[in-house]
């Protein structure tokens, strides 16, 4: 059969859901015995690729801090007792960062020797949040990375000089800029931020920047100038984000560019009614799970462009993008897409029923399925309300938190207890069989933990005063 034949493909998931007595989307309750997510299956996939990664992939030059970040983000989202990283793993993990942290330029590479490259670096400095020792964040050079970030974006502007030309591309020292091709126009655009040194431009760099900014305490005005706006610009009529101006939206790009804004606090710039209507869209009925564009077929690795995107959505309205704490999707029926359809036999979770497993999509569609399994919690995760909010000290797990609470009951009070859950906790939201086998929350913005985010800033800060 053809993979890419989309009515093949709907027939082969209707089947697999028949299995399970199941028939979407007219099922009501995909609480069905068996289905269930093998989250130890998994884990030991993930954990056989410390060891040695697939022929196909150790070859990838230009990504291997992604494997790092993806394998390390899997293990934390699958939460199995036992498949924790020991310290000398975690070190081997320190000792490829540094073979590929780029002293001279700043940031990172994707392969030792290589020049740096914005993604890598983003994929390196989550790695060492995730690894979170002393030895893994002393490798980044943050000096260094802040002249590296400030090289690759891009602080054009426009400027009306009077001329007849009218409004013309004016760089930092207000000398103008003119482009002979389309490809330097937007290689230029105001705001945006270069892949690496002389790359293209794209909304990937937005968020890669973003986020290192965030974490290493470097966002300042200069570098925020311009942003939201690019961003804003490439909102399409659709309703999603695109790459670049003029673009097609996309899930990849709509998030990157989402998360970017909640990050600068600057998501009123979006036309948000537009945005949560194309979102809505991207979950297709028979599936379950999401598709990344318009009449494009269901992907797991969506699980998390898209389903981030709508708890992204619920920050930005500040805890009112929810229905009694329901995200706006179908939160019940993409994990059954995810169990019935992406899971390997033999561990690992994959794009579709007919591809195989890989690590992005684990990594991916395990975090997105996370999402799907918890329901909004604004206030204690994202208020930042003094008292409220518990994020900082939140490793992902509600049971185990409202164990501490009840150790330390003397020193807090009802209040504050009542602070550490969810308002609507006693509500279930993962499918049968996963009860035992929850996935950890992560926070939506960066894809890691919560308390992970809260002790790589402290570090960050502290080192920079
Ligand atoms: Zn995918």
């Amino acid at each position: 059969m053809s993979h890419e034949d989309p009515l093949t493909l709907m027939r082969l998931i209707k089947g697999m859901y028949h299995n399970f007595e199941l028939d979407p989307p007219n099922a009501k309750d995909y609480d069905q015995e068996g289905v269930e997510l093998f989250n130890d299956l998994h884990s030991e996939f993930v954990k056989r690729g410390f060891e040695k990664l697939p022929k196909g992939m150790s070859g990838l030059d230009s990504g291997q801090p992604w494997f790092i970040y993806w394998l390390t983000e899997a293990l934390e989202v699958l939460n199995q007792e036992g498949f924790e990283l020991n310290a000398e793993q975690k070190s081997r993990c320190v000792e490829y960062l540094r073979k590929c942290h780029n002293s001279e330029q700043g940031g990172f590479a994707g392969a030792p020797y290589h020049q740096s490259h914005l993604a890598s670096s983003y994929a390196a400095v989550l790695a060492i949040v995730n690894i979170g020792t002393q030895e893994a964040f002393n490798i980044i050079d943050v000096e260094a990375m802040r002249r590296y970030l400030k090289s690759i974006k891009n602080n054009y502007r426009y400027e009306n000089q009077g001329q007849r030309s009218g409004w013309n591309l004016i760089d930092q020292n207000g000398d103008l800029l003119k482009p002979t091709k389309v490809s330097e126009v937007i290689a230029s655009l105001p705001g945006s931020v270069e892949i690496h040194i002389n790359g293209e431009i794209d909304m990937r760099g937005v968020y890669c920047a973003m986020v290192i900014a965030d974490i290493l305490n470097l966002k300042d005005e200069e570098f925020t100038r311009g942003v939201g706006d690019f961003v804003a610009s490439c909102q399409t009529y659709e309703g999603g984000i695109s790459c670049v101006p003029l673009g097609e939206a996309h899930g990849g790009y709509t998030f990157c560019g989402l998360a970017a804004l909640v990050i600068l606090n600057e998501t009123h710039k979006l036309n948000l009614d537009r945005l949560i209507d194309w979102l809505a869209q991207r979950q297709l009925t028979e599936e379950g799970g999401f598709n990344g564009r318009i009449n494009k077929l269901v992907d797991s690795c969506y699980n998390f462009w898209q389903g981030a995107s709508f708890e992204l959505f619920d920050i930005a309205l500040k805890g009112n993008g929810n229905v009694n704490g329901e995200l706006l999707f179908n939160q019940e029926a993409l994990q059954a897409y995810t169990v019935i359809c992406c899971q390997e036999k033999n561990g690992g979770l994959k794009d579709k029923p007919t591809k195989t497993p890989d690590y992005y999509h684990t990594c991916y569609a395990a975090s997105g399925m996370s999402i799907a399994q918890h329901l909004s919690d604004y206030e204690s995760l994202h208020s930042g309300i003094e008292g409220k909010d518990i994020s900082a000290t939140f490793n992902g797990n509600y049971n185990q938190l409202s164990s501490q609470s009840k150790e330390g009951e003397e020193f807090k009070s009802s209040e504050q207890q009542d602070s550490q859950k969810p308002a609507t906790q006693d509500k279930k939201i993962y499918i049968s069989g996963i009860e035992q086998s929850q996935l950890r929350r992560i926070n939506p913005i960066f894809n890691t933990r919560y308390d992970f985010v809260a002790k790589a800033k402290a570090y960050y800060k502290q080192k920079s005063q």
